[in-house]
């Protein structure tokens, strides 16, 4: 059996017409840049997270840059982030002029550690970015509440968490503001690329309509030194399609992950990722942890049996090149986290006799 770690045909196929028709809309009103449709999304994309405000823009890693810009922080002060995200969320403060802090995550979550977080305060910090990682969360109560406790702003950071909830209220509505990104792969995903921004506050939401439209408002009319970064109308529609599908394929995922969690549990040598309490969580990835050194060869033993998986990731943030001078910093956990996790293939449309396929060659890797 070939399993791929994702299969995006297969949701193509099942909303093909709905898709071809928006795609088609779009051509024949040549309403390509802050179109209708654009708008439509940003709307409904604002309602479905429970924000008064929602930004299209380019990308996720746009979003991230574009949001933290939008604070007005003072140069040079400290951004706290985890260590173990994708590298965008720290471009967005180094692009900014600020001073990513890294902070370490806790082992049976893999979410930052509140702990560490809070140790690393300082005068000079100025922000936290959040991931909300794999589609799980953090304890958002206690994270508002080192927030409040020291003034510091929040940024979510929801390219994986479209849809999760924390205490049945959606993550993207506890921060300052919120960054997704709709790259193909994630939960609500376009065909190209794509990213959103979500907050209730209406002047930062001017801002960045402005800033991300070349300073202007009103056509050729430029107040400030503005970028280019749209959500294009094409991809704005056929978010529109898929949002109405979300709830239902987060839905199957957690089917999926409930199916591993179950299959998994008692192999040794294997730890399942814990989700905190009070989580609703949306399963972007199954990452498993491997532990005793043998991960490298479970997968390559996977590989050869036709299963893909990915290392998300693989490289701690302060351990890159980009990020050379952190590189002698002691994240403990991360860095033993980035030698053991494992993505397992997860999307709604993986059929249940495939999740069992994949756990059986791992019980027999270990047999
Ligand atoms: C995907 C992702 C991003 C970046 O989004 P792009 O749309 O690819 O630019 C940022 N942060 C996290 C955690 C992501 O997974």
């Amino acid at each position: 059996m070939n399993i791929k770690f994702l299969d995006l045909n297969k949701q193509y196929n099942s909303i093909q017409d709905e898709i071809s028709y928006e795609i088609n809309k779009t051509l024949t009103t040549c309403d390509f840049i802050n179109g209708s449709s654009k708008i439509q999304f940003e709307t409904s994309f604002a309602k479905y997270i429970g924000t008064k405000y929602c930004l299209g823009v380019g990308n996720g890693t746009d979003a991230l840059e574009i949001a933290i810009k939008s604070l007005n922080l003072p140069k040079n002060s400290n951004v706290l982030i985890q260590a173990n995200t994708f590298i965008a969320t720290a471009f967005g403060a180094s692009h900014n002029n600020l001073k990513p802090i890294f902070v370490d995550i806790d082992p049976q979550t893999l979410m930052i550690d509140l702990n560490d977080l809070e140790s690393k305060i300082t005068s000079n910090t100025s922000l936290i970015i959040v991931v909300h990682l794999y589609g799980s969360s953090c304890n958002m109560n206690k994270l508002i509440n080192i927030c409040d406790k020291y003034n510091i702003k929040l940024i979510e950071d929801c390219a994986q968490s479209h849809g999760a909830k924390f205490n049945n209220k959606n993550l993207g509505t506890f921060g300052d503001l919120s960054c997704f990104s709709f790259y193909p792969g994630k939960n609500l995903g376009a065909y190209g690329d794509g990213g959103a921004i979500c907050t209730n506050y209406e002047n930062l939401f001017n801002f960045m309509k402005s800033y991300t439209n070349l300073g202007s408002l009103v056509k050729y009319h430029h107040d400030f030194y503005g970028r280019n970064s749209r959500l294009d109308t094409i991809h704005a529609s056929i978010l529109a399609v898929k949002l109405k599908y979300l709830n239902l394929w987060n839905e199957k995922r957690r089917q999926i992950a409930q199916k591993y969690d179950e299959l998994l549990k008692d192999i040794n040598h294997i730890e399942l990722t814990k989700i905190e309490n009070n989580v609703c969580p949306v399963y972007h990835l199954y990452v498993i942890k491997v532990k005793n050194n043998k991960r490298n060869n479970l997968q390559q033993f996977l590989k050869t049996n036709g299963i893909d998986t990915i290392i998300h990731y693989p490289i701690p943030l302060h351990k890159t090149k980009a990020y050379e001078d952190y590189n002698d910093i002691i994240l403990t956990h991360s860095e033993n986290a980035s030698n053991e996790i494992l993505s397992l293939p997860i999307y709604p449309e993986l059929h249940s006799n495939e999740v069992e396929y994949i756990c059986k060659i791992i019980k027999s890797f270990f047999e």
